[in-house]
């Protein structure tokens, strides 16, 4: 099979560079190990910038999120028992974010890929790149026992951070940057009425907490864990009972709790490799780089990398302008340390570190008053938690 742009990977990067790319007459086709169902049933991000909401409407994909998705001016931050409110409106000139999600950004864009006839090939074992650093790459893989092969002019790995994108790279090329977080995020999801209409990030001496939401009556919440915490040790019941005592006590006395419908923990994790580019492949996404959640930035660091990324390969082959694609590396990653940065001290504000007794709990216990009663603290938070510009 023949085609411009191969993709490895039908996550949210995968998909969405597959539809602007359809829209702009390139033609692409996209590998994905797992099956659709698979992709579908993983819970994860849920917070979008306003910089993607206007790229999913602009690639025709947002008319459900605008429909479903909840528009959100602002979220708490507590600590020592009371809630501060972050009114992000105020702080940005009238920015919000959106709460939809990333299961149903991933559902709104398999559908639409399906209604332009695009070519998603799930289940492809052993994708594999070749050639990146010549003039003609190519991709191989395997489906119900067939070989198969695809010849493309670019890569494009979108294949999240375990994929085999970032190991195409030579060592002697790639740079990697990471920090591991002594702890996790153990999080359920519950089809209960959320404990508030906003976020909530808590600051506790038990550990950090998180009340998020999907929906009206999708609640998402979380809380602070070991980094490999043994779920049978963690029945709803235990797990109700140490959010309720990290919630400020008129928030617990609304705690709606019932049967998690998803139960997961994650590690938390800083990582960046550098170039984001060889030869002829481009990686997008987390095959590049990881933020902790704290700062709800990886899902929508993966939509600016897909937003440079198709820039430079629609310049390339509607004007034959290569210029896009020479400064992706550099112009993806500008503003990837800036969201590592936001996400790594939005961990270190919120968590408990086991190292910083004494002295570091004061610290950070000074930052957050400081934080919440400086209008200029606050506008820093709230700028870049809406998202800092594209360009
Ligand atoms: C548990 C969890 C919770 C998260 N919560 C948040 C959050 O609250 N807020 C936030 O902003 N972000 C969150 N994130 C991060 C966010 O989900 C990711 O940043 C986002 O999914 C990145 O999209 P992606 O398309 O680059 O990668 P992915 O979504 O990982 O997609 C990569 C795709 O490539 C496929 N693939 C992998 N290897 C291969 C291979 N060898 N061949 C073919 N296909 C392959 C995978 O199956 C997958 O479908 C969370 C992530 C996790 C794991």
């Amino acid at each position: 099979m023949k085609t411009q742009v191969g993709i490895i990977g039908a996550g949210p990067s995968g998909l969405l560079l597959s539809q602007i790319l359809h829209l702009h007459g390139i033609r692409s086709v996209v590998l994905e190990r797992r099956s659709r169902d698979y992709v579908l049933s993983r819970i994860r991000a849920g917070v979008l910038e306003q910089g993607f909401t206007d790229m999913l409407r602009a690639a025709q994909v947002g008319a459900r999120m605008d429909r479903e998705g909840q528009i959100h001016e602002g979220f708490d931050i507590a600590f020592g028992g009371k809630r501060h409110r972050i009114d992000l409106a105020a702080l940005t000139g009238g920015k919000t974010v959106m709460v939809y999600g990333q299961t149903e950004v991933q559902r709104d864009l398999f559908a639409a890929r399906d209604a332009m006839g695009g070519t998603i090939i799930t289940e492809a074992e052993d994708v594999t790149p070749h050639d990146v650093a010549g003039a003609a790459p190519y991709l191989t893989y395997r489906k119900d026992g067939s070989e198969g092969r695809i010849d493309c002019e670019f890569v494009a790995g979108c294949d999240g951070f375990h994929g085999v994108s970032r190991k195409a790279i030579p060592e002697s090329v790639l740079k990697n940057f990471e920090r591991v977080y002594p702890f996790g995020w153990l999080g359920i999801l519950s089809e209960t009425a959320p404990v508030s209409d906003e976020l909530i990030y808590m600051n506790h001496e038990r550990g950090f907490a998180l009340a998020s939401l999907r929906s009206a009556n999708l609640s998402r919440y979380y809380i602070q864990s070991a980094a490999e915490e043994d779920l049978a040790q963690w029945p709803d019941e235990r797990f109700w009972e140490e959010f309720r005592r990290r919630l400020p006590a008129e928030a617990a006395a609304k705690l709606v709790t019932g049967p998690s419908v998803e139960k997961s923990v994650a590690p938390l994790r800083s990582f960046v490799c550098e170039p984001m580019r060889y030869g002829r492949l481009f990686l997008a996404g987390d095959a590049a780089h990881i933020v902790p959640p704290t700062g709800a930035k990886g899902l929508n660091l993966a939509a600016s990398d897909i937003h440079f990324l198709s820039r430079g390969l629609i310049d390339y082959f509607r004007k034959g302008d290569e210029s896009g694609l020479q400064r992706y590396s550099e112009k993806a990653l500008a503003r990837i340390w800036k969201a590592e940065r936001f996400s790594w001290w939005m961990t270190h504000l919120l968590h408990v570190f086991p190292e910083n007794a004494g002295f570091g709990e004061r610290i950070q216990r000074a930052e957050l008053e400081y934080l919440v009663s400086s209008r200029a603290a606050l506008t820093s938070l709230a700028e870049n938690y809406v998202g800092l510009p594209f360009e």
